[in-house]
């Protein structure tokens, strides 16, 4: 029996049940796909993915790579679509079973059915949900249909009824004949298409990308400067690498589960501290699953104009609206400050993200599907479901209950009272 795992947001060998289950065939190919889709000008003339997430990509994969060897396994990174490849290699190497993480959203399982029209029939294709807290199998509801539009709702009920099971350990090494000769090369940004990624003093942090080096910040941000102990009461900062977490780009793409980050939160309540801001990670995280519901939920609706609540706005397409957002020179310093960071480092804090998307929707009302995609494009953390979720949140067409707007200058008086974090930004202007 010969297995292929195709990864995709889940490029990790810790907690990987897909990889799991494909080490138990009798030799075992891995392959990623770097989509020609996902590199190319999309919606509104944007690049799909912009250079800070597509060189997190690239260190992620050959940390991958890395520790795929150390079980005998290759990784084969391919500069071209899923469906052209994996047939090849299913032919190649008379492969019978493909593994992966369960996607839903409309490209990936687009990308899915395209795949499957072009293998034959006999080849087995198993996924599995990699990508929870709460796995879908233990919360209490027994469709997606019945997931609450409340998130409170829906976090009281799984917190009271559902397990967050322990995550899955790393597989044994397979047999050393398993690893094969591997003439792929995983490319670089120039290769891509994309220009090098400039550091900037002023960035919040660096990133980099791979499974190792989210376990590096885990370890740093809760045991070596105890920053998970205050997290609560710093997670609304703008400046630096202490104020939260900063595992969001590690989890959008997979290098990190959420199992994996809750269960060192639990050591560390042991061992440390339990208080609400060790439980605030959490209470996050639970954010994170309830938008991956929602899309589960309301599938493509959740990026349709109206949202999920089909609401009919009177949305504006102005052009110039668009280009002083996306360049920073709105009447307002702290969405121009925010904006600039994007612009920038790829990164923004959530303070700063619910600032401009409201700016954005709610005060231009302009479609605010096109600041979701210059989102998608350009953050380092991209991730389908919370990128969208949040959106629509924010725009008056999705799960806040209350439709709030965000009044600017008074949160910029609250968590930028120095002024500090707008200097920083708009002193030197980029563009
Ligand atoms: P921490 O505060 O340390 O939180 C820990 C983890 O909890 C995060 O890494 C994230 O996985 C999860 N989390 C925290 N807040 C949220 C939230 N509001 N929704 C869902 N999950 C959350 N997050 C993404 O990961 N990818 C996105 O594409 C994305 N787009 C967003 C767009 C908008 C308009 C808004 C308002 C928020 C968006 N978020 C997104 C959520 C949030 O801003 C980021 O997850 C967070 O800022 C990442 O920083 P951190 O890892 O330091 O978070």
């Amino acid at each position: 029996m010969n297995n292929l795992i195709w990864f995709r947001n889940d490029l990790r060998v810790a907690d990987n049940l897909a990889l799991i289950e494909a080490c138990k065939g009798d030799n075992l190919l891995a392959v990623y796909c770097l989509d020609p889709r996902h590199y190319a000008v999309y919606k509104h003339g944007m690049y799909k993915t912009e250079r800070f997430r597509v060189q997190f990509l690239i260190e992620t994969l050959t940390d991958l790579k890395k520790q795929l060897e150390k079980l005998n396994i290759s990784l084969f990174v391919y500069n071209e679509k899923p469906e052209i490849v994996i047939p090849e290699l299913v032919k190649k190497h008379n492969i019978t079973t493909i593994y992966s993480q369960q996607e839903w959203t409309k490209e990936e399982v687009d990308v899915n059915n395209n795949l499957i029209t072009k293998l034959p029939a006999s080849i087995a294709f198993e996924t599995s949900y990699g990508q929870f807290l709460f796995h879908p199998d233990a919360i209490p509801y027994d469709s997606f249909q019945q997931i609450p539009e409340v998130f409170t709702q829906f976090r009281k009920k799984c917190e009271k009824y559902s397990k967050i099971s322990a995550p899955l350990a790393i597989p044994k090494a397979k047999n050393a004949t398993n690893l094969i000769e591997n003439k792929t090369v995983i490319p670089n940004l120039k290769q891509l298409g994309l220009n090098p990624v400039a550091l900037d003093t002023r960035a919040a942090f660096v990133f980099k990308g791979g499974e190792q080096e989210a376990l590096n910040r885990l370890q740093n941000y809760f045991w070596e400067t105890n920053n998970l102990a205050s997290y609560k009461k710093i997670r609304n900062g703008l400046i630096g690498e202490a104020y939260s977490s900063k595992l969001s780009p590690w989890l959008a793409n997979g290098s990190i589960s959420a199992r994996t980050i809750y269960s060192e939160i639990k050591r560390f309540e042991k061992e440390v501290i339990k208080n609400q801001d060790t439980y605030w990670l959490i209470f996050e995280l639970i954010w994170r699953d309830y938008f991956k519901y929602i899309s589960l939920k309301h599938k493509d609706a959740i990026f349709k104009l109206g949202g999920i609540l089909d609401k009919q706005y009177s949305w504006g397409r102005s052009a110039e609206a668009f280009n002083s957002w996306v360049h920073g020179t709105t009447k307002e310093p702290f969405v121009n400050a925010n904006m600039l960071e994007l612009a920038t480092t790829g990164w923004m804090s959530n303070r700063g993200r619910q600032n401009v998307a409201s700016f954005w929707a709610k005060e231009l009302e302009q479609d605010w599907r096109v600041g979701a995609a210059y989102f998608e494009s350009m953050l380092i953390d991209y991730d389908v479901h919370s990128n969208w979720g949040n959106w629509m949140y924010n725009s008056g067409v999705g799960n806040d209950p209350r439709d709030r707007k965000f009044n600017i200058q008074r949160q910029a008086a609250m968590y930028d009272a120095s002024g500090a974090f707008q200097n920083m930004w708009l002193q030197k202007t980029l563009f």
